[in-house]
């Protein structure tokens, strides 16, 4: 599996006698969106936060490109090549919405009073937060305030932050939550063009958006990967309609 952007190798993660995650070995492939999906508390927040850096395994490792990542914090994730968006939104909603773009192309382990110093350095790190404005569609908002932003546009806004730094992959918790019918319409077309920057391994509960999207899919229950596959297999598996989308439908 060296072709493998990123890869969790046998993540294991206790919560007192919970295992929330269980012997997780997934990988996310250059061009593809991997969905993982699984009814709530099946550990996929929790995969998450290990893949990211919020969170420290018991046991197993997070490969970024063929690197071991696991030993770096999560913004040295981030610099690695590592953007998230995350299911509860970290944007600063009194700043401006170029503003946050800028404070995601420095990275929050910088230190922006060094970095401000280099004229150069300025010029790139604006150019990089613009860039990845324009790719959202928020250019005409740049100079608002993030709070009076819609919920979809916050959640552009976020990938636009990760955009920034170049991702290599991209890790997303729920970009659809609180989005509308029209609001998940519009997400979905526009994951549907990111993978062609970074693959995606994106934890959604919107099935439409991820029968839409999902190159793969893996359910996760109770800590545990029961299946990874196609649509058309997950949607044929007698094992996922029993442990989770039958519940569903
Ligand atoms: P999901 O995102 O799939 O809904 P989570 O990863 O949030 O699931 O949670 C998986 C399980 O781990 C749940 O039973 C949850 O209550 C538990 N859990 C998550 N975080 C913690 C924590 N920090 N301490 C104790 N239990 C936790
Ligand atoms: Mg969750």
């Amino acid at each position: 599996m060296s072709e493998a952007v990123l890869e969790t190798r046998n993540l294991h993660k206790s919560f007192g006698a919970l295992k929330a995650t269980d012997d997780v070995s997934i990988d996310l492939r250059p061009g593809e969106i991997h969905a993982i999906i699984g009814p709530n508390g099946a550990g996929k927040s929790t995969l998450i936060a290990q893949i990211s850096g919020g969170l420290q395994p018991d046991a197993g490792s997070v490969h970024l490109s063929g690197r071991d990542v696991s030993g770096l914090s999560t913004a040295a994730r981030a610099q690695a090549g590592l953007g998230r968006t995350f299911q509860i939104s970290a944007l600063a909603m009194e700043d401006t919405v170029l503003e946050n773009a800028l404070l995601g192309a420095l990275g929050q382990s910088g230190r922006p009073w060094q970095f401000w110093r280099s004229a150069a350095r300025h010029t790139d790190l604006l150019d990089r937060a613009l860039a990845a404005l324009d790719r959202v569609g928020l250019s005409d908002a740049a100079e608002q305030v993030t709070a009076n932003l819609s919920h979809g546009q916050r959640r552009q806004l976020e990938v636009a932050v990760a955009l920034t730094l170049g991702p290599k992959a991209f890790v997303m918790d729920e970009p659809m939550a609180g989005l509308g019918t029209e609001g998940s319409k519009t997400m979905t077309t526009f994951l549907d063009g990111l993978r062609e920057e970074a693959p995606i391994l994106l934890v959604e509960h919107d099935m439409d958006a991820v029968f839409a999207l999902a190159d793969r899919i893996s359910v996760l229950v109770y800590g545990r990967v029961i299946a990874t596959g196609t649509v058309d297999e997950i949607r044929a598996s007698k094992e996922v309609q029993e442990a989770y989308l039958g519940e569903e439908a």
